[in-house]
């Protein structure tokens, strides 16, 4: 029995018998143990409560119900989050050895959503300590390998996000962004990576990494599926008290405009990268898609402007872990979360918070406003998700600065809260996954998936997974 890749096709062939959902649960779980030897995704599997709740679903199909995906649209989607999302009773580490024995008491609103949705949680994947990295690396359960080539990163700081999708252990997989996290996984895992906009979907139960930049969103096969999940994680819940409910009005009919950002391809890209957004720009133009050149000049200082602001949100989030009330003494910091807090204290500290953070803020708010003007000339704008195709493990783990610049094209759709689709788009010369995101203003996801659907057929996009043995 091999798993239909769709949410939708996976729920019509439980519904007519083809598969069971404790099949289901059988094929990902002998993947897992087969392969994640290797490769290290997960940092803990459910096994148990996945067959409880896949038993659940077989009765639940058996005794015929009607069209079951009405009260339970994701029934038997086979989910796997990452372990900064608190579950109840289940061990949540954000791969951190701070957090090494925290079991939750409550379940964080999109876990509690998407299991209520009838999804199967299978485990918790492994990720950046704190989320904070771009390769993975900076896990206290050790690296993830990237299922294309077990030389490289799969890309952080949800790299178990990105790298069992890839591996085919599970069918969905969730992440978050505060400058990449979820975009640059699956990109470099050749799976779609949504990113939604700030105060879309709840941040309640998520361990904080910088609370103005934090993005709750999930990696999938396909554009449709992650529709489909963010119409079950959207909206407010009322715990997070700055969610909101969408007030942008998406036009089917309209003729779309995409903007291609000057500032964006200059020095520093890698040809393949950009050779390949060229190509992905030609089957928009197919499609009818309008698209012009635009001007971002600010987006130059976003990288700079997140590295202040995001470790002084770190600095006071990572307070809360003081050896009292949550895990271990902060002895069990690693170097990088160490790292931000010096760095984060530093920039507000009296005499230099004027000078970095409140100038930082200011250079935000003049991001925010450009890129906020130029949505309103353009629908969408096409960017790289990283500069480069994936790297070596290994290749910048002991140079931060060189780390810290794959999140350079990461940064803006962070900075301006506005919503980013990383669609898989071609190979390297070297068999490793390329893609590109497409950003919109705020709350227009629907808009972004509509053009990512429509691209993923033109470009005859089909779900791969890595060939493991
Ligand atoms: N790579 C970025 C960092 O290290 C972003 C991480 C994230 O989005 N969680 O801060």
């Amino acid at each position: 029995m091999i798993p239909s890749v769709s949410i939708k096709d996976n729920l019509n062939n439980l519904k007519s018998g083809n598969y069971k959902a404790v099949n289901l649960v059988d094929y990902f779980l002998d993947r897992i143990n087969k392969f994640d030897n290797n490769i290290n995704s997960f940092i803990t599997i459910t096994e148990n409560a996945a067959y409880e709740k896949a038993r659940w679903i077989d009765k639940l199909i058996s005794e015929g119900t009607k069209d079951p995906e009405k009260e339970y649209p994701l029934l038997g989607t086979v989910i796997a989050f990452k372990d900064l999302f608190l579950t109840k009773g289940v061990r949540t580490t954000a791969a951190s050895k701070v957090l090494d024995n925290y079991i939750p008491a409550y379940n964080a609103t999109v876990v509690e959503r998407l299991e209520k949705a009838g999804c199967i949680t299978i485990g918790k994947l492994n990720c950046d300590a704190w989320a904070h990295g771009s390769s993975g690396e900076n896990s206290d359960f050790g690296s993830t390998k990237n299922p294309w080539n077990f030389d490289y990163t799969p890309g952080g700081s949800s790299s178990g996000s990105g790298a069992s999708l890839a591996a085919q252990f599970c069918q969905v997989t969730t992440g978050t962004d505060t400058c990449g996290s979820i975009r640059l996984p699956a990109n470099y895992c050749y799976k779609v990576g949504f990113k939604p906009t700030y105060g879309s979907v709840s941040r309640y139960g998520i361990v904080a990494m910088a609370s103005s930049l934090d993005s709750i969103g999930h990696l999938t096969n396909t554009v449709e599926d992650a529709r489909r999940v963010f119409n079950v994680t959207k909206g407010p819940d009322g715990y997070d008290s700055t969610l909101k409910t969408s007030d942008y009005i998406f036009d089917k009919n309209k003729k779309l405009r995409i903007g291609i950002p000057k500032e964006f391809f200059v020095k520093g890209i890698d040809k393949s990268v950009e050779d390949n957004i060229k190509k992905a720009i030609l089957i928009f133009k197919d499609l009818g898609v309008e698209t012009v050149e635009i001007s971002l000049p600010h987006t130059k200082y976003g990288l700079s402007v997140y590295y202040i602001i995001q470790p002084a949100e770190v600095s006071s989030n990572l307070g809360r872990y003081d050896g009292i009330r949550y895990g271990n003494s902060r002895d069990s910091f690693g170097s990088e979360a160490k790292r931000r807090i010096i760095l984060g204290s530093f920039v507000l500290s009296s005499g230099y918070y004027d000078a970095y953070y409140l100038k930082a803020m200011k250079v935000r708010t003049i991001i925010k406003s450009e890129v906020d003007d130029v949505l309103k000339k353009v629908d969408a704008i096409i960017a790289p998700v990283a500069p480069t195709p994936p790297f070596k493990l290994g290749e910048k783990i002991n140079d931060p600065l060189k780390m810290y610049l794959t999140d350079i094209y990461a940064a803006t759709a962070n900075l301006a809260g506005i919503p980013s689709l990383a669609i898989p788009f071609g190979f390297s010369k070297e068999s490793l996954p390329l893609g590109f995101q497409l950003m919109g203003p705020r709350f227009s996801e629907e808009m972004l998936f509509n053009l990512g659907e429509k691209f993923e057929k033109e470009s005859g996009y089909e779900p791969k997974f890595a060939s493991l043995k």
